[in-house]
């Protein structure tokens, strides 16, 4: 398949164009102390929560396993310091509810020396080991969707992958730790999708990266193999590029199906950070015990990117970046697909790439505001990426017709950009309707 890039340098339709506020983009990444404790979920991934391997009393070494996966759409956790297991139990998670975690009491003496893993030859791995390998370092999308990457590299007999297509759009406004991985651990970067393309077979690999990060582009591009498999392509800024089928058409101007994968065109689409942090772990035999977070926004003192222990609660994150006690709002992730949290003791996992603070003065304006009734306006079926009706979504939710959501306006196709919910004047927080249509209706399935 062509790259459209190279002579139109269009991207998909529709979509919206948020302002950037890319202020950490020039940070470079600092490392986060460990707080006195840390406390990993069982279940920081889509699948079944992993099974705990470690006693309440014993002792674990940083980068040790203290839970296994439970089958195969799961991966096991790692201990991000060295410490005492203090319990077993269940804790707030940044979903919301509880969820059973492993806490660790860290020591005093904990360094950031990893005490666990041996090095692996993966370039003499096949394919299907290398995937197995990916799995044991309980590796999950780290752009946020938090799907385990040694399920996304399998692919499925009787399939051929073509394309490795590589996400380095990072589109929503204020992240920028993917970018700073880019520029700082590009040479990490590229083994990671060398090992990629090996385990599903692609013949060649497409960085997209958007065109107001010139800097991480170019740094790629200087560290580009001498093979010429592996491109790097700008692609022009608009939102939400980072979704995978919206950067599959700003790369190839074809469109993924309804209701199909990138799979069904011969691509596998991985995040930048997933793989950067693949290229570093695999050859080392590590699990994954830290990740690169984005702390930002208006109640942030000393904004940047962090490498954070996963499992530090959000309270000594902000602490230590001095976001400011009146703080209004938290949000994990960006503002377009981000999740208010209503907790600081909710501890930062996998799929975490942002914290933003906003003030009381800044959400003056937003909080509270009024919803208008639909005035028909159309400015939400303008903006929908996937070319749904969110007006017509958003009055059957209203009337509670869930079914007919999914069955005549194809609500399944909907993933939650928020692009309608930013365009609304009405205010009508049209996709929150639609997270709560998509829970009842798998909730129905379900039972
Ligand atoms: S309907 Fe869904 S996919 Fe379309 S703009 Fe709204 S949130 Fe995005
Ligand atoms: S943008 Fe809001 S007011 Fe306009 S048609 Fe859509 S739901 Fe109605």
């Amino acid at each position: 398949m062509k790259l459209l890039s190279y002579f139109r340098g269009e991207a998909f339709q529709r979509g919206v164009h948020p302002p950037g506020c890319k202020h950490t983009a020039e940070a470079p990444i600092r490392r986060l102390p460990f707080a006195p404790r840390l406390t990993v979920p069982l279940s920081q991934h889509i699948g079944k929560p992993s099974r705990p391997i470690v006693r309440v009393g014993e002792e674990v070494l940083r980068g040790q396993p203290i839970a296994e996966a439970d089958g195969w759409l799961s991966v096991p956790q790692h201990a991000p310091a060295t410490g005492v297991v203090e319990a077993i139990e269940l804790r707030p998670s940044a979903r919301g509810s509880w969820a059973e975690s492993i806490v660790i009491r860290v020591y005093e003496a904990s360094t950031q020396e990893v005490l666990w893993g041996a090095p692996q030859d993966i370039d003499a791995f096949p394919p299907q080991d290398i995937v197995l390998a990916v799995q044991r370092t309980g590796m999950v999308g780290l752009g946020g969707a938090a799907f385990p990457s040694h399920a996304k590299l399998t692919v499925p007999q009787g399939a051929k992958v073509e394309t490795l297509v590589v996400n380095g759009c990072e589109c929503e406004p204020y992240l920028t730790c993917d970018h700073r991985l880019m520029v700082e651990r590009a040479a990490d970067l590229m083994a990671g999708i060398r090992y990629a393309m090996r385990a599903t077979g692609a013949g060649r690999a497409i960085v997209g990266v958007e065109d107001n990060k010139p800097e991480a582009a170019e740094t790629l591009r200087r560290v580009l193999p001498p093979q010429g498999d592996i491109f790097v392509e700008k692609v022009p800024t608009k939102y939400p590029q980072g979704s995978e089928k919206m950067l599959i058409t700003a790369l190839f101007g074809v469109e993924v199906p309804s209701g199909k994968l990138p799979l069904s065109l011969g691509m596998v689409v991985n995040n930048v950070g997933t793989l950067a942090a693949l290229g570093k772990l695999l050859p080392v035999g590590q699990g994954l015990i830290e990740r690169v977070v984005t702390i930002t926004g208006p109640g942030v003192a000393r904004p940047g990117n962090y490498l954070v222990p996963l499992g530090t609660p959000l309270s000594f994150v902000l602490d230590y970046a001095g976001a400011q006690t009146q703080a209004r709002q938290v949000i994990l992730g960006g503002p377009m697909m981000g999740q208010a949290v209503a907790s600081l003791d909710v501890p930062v996992t996998k799929g975490v790439s942002g914290v933003l603070v906003f003030r009381g003065e800044d959400m003056a304006g937003r909080e509270g505001r009024k919803t208008y009734p639909c005035i028909k306006c159309g400015e939400c079926v303008e903006s929908c990426p996937m070319g749904l009706n969110p007006s017509m979504l958003g009055m059957l939710a209203a009337r509670r017709e869930y079914d007919l959501m999914g069955s005549q306006y194809h609500l399944g196709d909907c993933f939650e950009c928020g692009c309608c919910t930013y365009t609304c004047p009405s205010n009508i927080p049209l996709v929150q309707q639609f997270r709560v249509a998509k829970q009842i209706l798998r909730e129905k399935a379900a039972a």
